[in-house]
Formats: structure tokens, C-alpha cells, sequence
């Protein structure tokens, strides 16, 4: 039966005062849990075939058909000579910043996933961090600057968000400091800088292909770079060091992709343009039904730029009624795993913490944004009610005066 307008349909809660919220004791608006970074999948038959014929090559992995087709392929869509691929993006960073040569203190935001910051203490390299920009959410070049010591011997500057970092301002002080500039572009597959596809910036940029990502490969992820030495010395490391057969000629590890996983990649490569699309009107319908709800402000795209619209970004004013933790707890109660990336920032955790326990007073933007930002769910799962349940959530706690 269909329901007439104006009353919701069975197994449909809606919210319109406290007495409905699942944190005050009523039936969670879902039952089953709503993930930020639900996977996108593509083409399950293109998948299956591509797996099928892999299984009769009984080529698993070891730089296989797939795996190459995968990297000339997005070495095309990103615009960059060379796309090493990896078994995950962590990985992808350690031998990155090895190839690099980086070593003594580099400069990162805090405001991170912390892979960031473990590829380089994972070598004994000590991450420093920098500040942000308060608006962006990307690192502050003028926060670098400060950073900078005699045993600085490069920058990771973190397209947060898939929008992308002051490539510009970074490369500047790179080239006039003498140090190494590599992103973490883990969040901006397909996102662009002054119009060109991140990828192909700074000496080399690192993509993480895991399944919560826009362009997910199970696990996966990649180093893109214009240096073709640079691309050697990191497919030797990626393979135990190995040139040929009996041939090791450098330090290595195992960071390969297998071929299932670019299997998937090649078939999510097809669907880009569709994800795209449902992230942008996921991202439109947020702004519709948040408009009105003051002290919440929903993270702006530049519509100059590309990007993949992976990440919905809300920012709650501090004078908001109910505090962003209050808000979480809500929307956990109805189901809805809403995140506070990356709070409390890098450096609030260990070991960062204990190592370097004055970092935080460099860092008062981070600490701001981190204390205001929830990032909700989108992308191809999204149930179609999800929006609008979680608006709802918004404006009933924001009308309670819950911290008066
Ligand atoms: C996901 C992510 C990584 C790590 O990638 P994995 O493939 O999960 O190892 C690194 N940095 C950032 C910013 C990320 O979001």
C-alpha cells in the first residue's frame, strides 16, 4: 500500500521532536547500519568475467596482465608518465618517501589520516606537523615555513577531503628550501588543481584504492610520477628489490597488487562517472535539506575544479544547541555511523602523543576544525531516506537548547 502524501510510509520513521530521537528511547530510524564509505561497486557480471579468465591463467599476482592494463589505464585518466600500483596505500607512502630519500623530519598536517604519519615513523623519520588552513581544511604553506629546520628534508602535503592542497605555494617553498614535495592524494582520484588531474604534482603522489574510496580496488593503491627513475627504483622495491629472476639490485618489500584487485579496479574505472553523479546529488540534496539550519555549514567544492564528492563535510558552529559529539550520538542511535574525521588530529595520538607531546600548540586550527566536523555518509548505498533523516536529526537537536 502506498502511503497518501505527508504520512510516512511503514518502517519509515520521521523525526519531528526530541520524543522521536532513537537517543531518547524511540526506534532507530535503521536497523541497518549506514556506513560513511560504503563501497562502490561496479559491474558484478565485467567483474566476474575479468576473475573467471584470471582463474584459468592461474596469474594471481606478480605483476600480472591485469595489474599492468590497470596502470596504463590510469596512468591515461591521471595524465602522469608513470602509476606504480601497490597492495595499499600505507605501503604505497613507505616506499614512496624511501624512493624519495627522505629522512631526518618531514612536514605534514596533523589533520590526516594517521598513515600519513605512521609511512614515516614507520622509518624512524620524524613527522612535523604543520597547521591548517581553517576554511580549507588543507595544510597552511606560512605553517610549513615555520616548520622548516636544517634536518627537514621534505614536505607530504594531504589533498584533504579530494580538495586539492596549495600545490603552488608548496612547490615554491620546495624548490626555494631544497626539499622533496609528495602528496598523499588519497582522497582526490579524479579531483583536479587549476583545472589539471591530481596525480602528476610535486615529485610523486600516493593513492590509496581501499574499499571506503572513491575508486576502490578492495585493497589497492598507487605512486604516480613524472621521474622515471624514480618509477624503476620503486617497482624494484614493490618486488623484494628484484630486477629479474635471481636478481635483487635494492632494498625491498612485498607491497604488490594482486590480480583480483585490479580486477576491480578495471571494472570501477567503467562506473567514474556514475559515482561522480550520485555523490553530487547526494551532495545537493544535503545542501537543500540543511539550508535552513543555522550554526551548520556543509563543506564548499570549488565548481571551478573537478572532484569526486566522496566526502560530505558538515562543520558545526560551536554555538550550535547541541554539541557536534551530541549530534554523533544521535545519529549513531538512528544507525547512522557518522565519523569525526580526524579528530584529534596525528598528533594527539600515540605514539605522536608521548613522542612529541607540545606539537599541539602549533596547531590551533587543526584542533578547531577537528573539534567541529562530521562527515556523513554518501555515495551508491546511500538509502534514499538516509538525507533526509539525518536533516532532521540536525534541526530537532538544533531547535532543544540541549546544552542550555
Ligand atoms: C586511506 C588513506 C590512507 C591509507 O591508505 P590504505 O590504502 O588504507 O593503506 C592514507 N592517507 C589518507 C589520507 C587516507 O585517507
Amino acid at each position: 500500500m502506498i502511503a497518501p502524501p505527508g504520512e510516512s510510509r511503514p518502517g519509515r520513521k520521521t523525526i519531528r521532536g526530541l520524543a522521536d530521537l532513537a537517543i531518547r528511547g524511540a526506534p532507530p530510524a535503521f536497523t541497518d547500519i549506514v556506513h560513511v564509505g560504503r563501497p562502490n561497486i561496479g559491474d558484478r557480471a565485467a567483474f566476474m568475467g575479468r576473475v573467471d579468465a584470471m582463474l584459468d591463467s592461474r596469474w594471481l599476482t606478480n605483476n600480472g596482465p591485469l595489474v599492468q592494463e590497470l596502470e596504463q589505464k590510469l596512468a591515461r585518466y591521471l595524465g602522469v608518465r608513470h602509476v606504480v600500483a601497490m597492495s595499499n596505500g600505507t605501503i604505497a607512502l613507505e616506499i614512496a618517501i624511501r624512493a624519495l630519500g627522505l629522512k631526518g623530519e618531514v612536514i605534514l598536517p596533523s589533520y590526516t589520516f594517521i598513515a600519513t604519519a605512521h609511512a614515516l615513523q614507520w622509518q624512524e623519520i620524524t613527522p612535523v606537523f604543520a597547521d591548517i588552513d581553517p576554511v580549507t581544511h588543507n595544510i597552511d604553506p606560512a605553517a610549513v615555513e615555520r616548520m622548516i629546520t636544517p634536518r627537514t628534508s621534505g614536505i607530504i602535503g594531504v589533498h584533504l577531503w579530494g580538495r586539492a592542497a596549495p600545490v603552488d605555494e608548496l612547490a615554491e617553498i620546495a624548490r626555494r628550501r631544497h626539499l622533496s614535495l609528495m602528496f598523499d592524494s588519497a582522497h582526490a582520484f579524479g579531483s583536479t588543481y587549476r583545472g589539471r588531474r591530481v596525480g602528476a604534482f610535486g615529485r610523486a603522489e600516493v593513492f590509496s584504492f581501499h574499499a571506503t574510496k572513491f575508486f576502490n580496488c578492495f585493497e589497492g593503491g598507487a605512486v604516480t610520477t613524472n621521474e622515471d627513475d624514480l618509477a624503476t627504483t620503486m617497482r624494484y622495491m614493490r618486488n623484494f628489490g628484484f630486477e629479474t629472476y635471481d636478481k635483487a639490485v635494492h632494498v625491498g618489500t612485498n607491497g604488490k597488487m594482486p590480480e583480483i584487485c585490479a580486477a576491480m579496479g578495471l571494472t570501477n574505472l567503467d562506473s567514474l562517472d556514475a559515482v561522480v553523479e550520485v555523490n553530487r546529488a547526494n551532495l545537493a540534496a544535503y545542501e537543500a535539506a540543511l539550508a535552513d539550519i543555522e550554526g551548520v555549514s556543509l563543506l564548499r567544492y570549488d565548481p571551478r575544479e573537478q572532484s569526486n564528492f566522496q566526502y560530505v563535510i558538515v562543520e558545526v558552529d560551536p554555538g550550535f544547541a547541541a554539541s557536534r559529539d551530541e549530534i554523533v550520538a544521535a545519529l549513531h542511535a538512528e544507525g547512522i555511523l557518522a565519523r569525526k574525521y580526524f579528530w584529534p588530529g596525528c598528533h594527539n595520538m600515540q605514539p605522536y602523543r608521548d613522542l612529541y607531546p607540545h606539537a599541539g600548540l602549533l596547531l590551533p586550527n587543526t584542533k578547531a576544525v577537528a573539534e567541529r566536523v562530521i562527515v556523513l555518509p554518501t555515495g551508491t548505498a546511500l538509502p534514499p531516506h538516509a538525507i533526509e533523516v539525518i536533516a532532521s536529526v540536525f534541526r530537532v537537536l538544533g531547535a532543544s537548547r540541549a546544552r542550555a
